[in-house]
């Protein structure tokens, strides 16, 4: 497949619902990361989730399993949540792209970030999925997620932490991705980072708390 046709939009299913995306999501050729991948990694999550996380691309873990945020990244994420009171079973966890990205050093596969035409072509996914979780609370994990739904131009460290002006969801917020605390040189770097992580995921439950922060609380 050229680069310049990378588009997922026609794999997505005409009848949507969650069980049915990811069904239509396993067989999608939207662009080239399906064939070294050993599977689609679609989101996870109760449909009436409050939280809806996005993250960038399932990791080697997350790959051989078939499911997000199931690796290191992910028990990072889930003790961030506890810590910000945060319930991870009331949150739908899913990435702006579903394959996994690798490049294979000897036996190890090394994750690789996606690029802009990756990124763009799995984006109708994503779409799909808010469009059917409308969350009251959106949280963009890392600069991938949060460049994909709000525009290339996105600085995530000069924006993260506080609500945004997004039709996405009532409350937006980006953050760091919890991989990034694992690339801690040490670990002061490291909960350094785990903190920073804590303290936006926390802005989110307190942004979600304030009165008409919801579109129920306005009703
Ligand atoms: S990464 Fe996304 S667009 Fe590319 S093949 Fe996988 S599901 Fe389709």
């Amino acid at each position: 497949m050229a680069e310049e046709s990378f588009d997922a939009t026609p794999f997505l299913p005409e009848r949507r619902t969650l069980a049915a995306l990811r069904d239509a999501a396993c067989d999608c050729r939207g662009c080239d990361l399906w064939r070294p991948a050993t599977q689609t990694v679609f989101g996870e999550g109760p449909k009436d989730a409050t939280f809806v996380l996005v993250g960038e691309v399932p990791g080697d873990r997350e790959d051989r399993e078939g499911r997000p945020f199931v690796g290191p990244a992910g028990r990072e994420l889930d003790k961030a949540l506890e810590a910000a009171g945060i319930d991870r079973a009331e949150a739908y966890v899913t990435n702006a792209v579903k394959h996994f990205r690798f490049e294979e050093r000897g036996k190890r596969r090394i994750h690789q970030k996606p690029d802009a035409k990756q990124i763009k072509a799995c984006r109708p996914w994503l779409l799909a999925e808010l469009d059917l979780l409308r969350p009251e609370a959106l949280v963009l994990l890392g600069a991938t997620a949060a460049k994909s739904l709000l525009g290339s131009g996105f600085r995530l460290m000069a924006e993260r932490g506080r609500p945004l002006d997004s039709e996405l969801a009532p409350v937006v917020i980006a953050t760091i991705h919890p991989s990034s605390i694992l690339r801690g040189r040490d670990g002061e770097a490291r909960q350094a980072q785990r903190d920073m992580l804590i303290e936006d995921l926390r802005e989110a439950a307190q942004a979600l708390a304030r009165p008409g922060a919801t579109a129920s609380d306005r009703a």
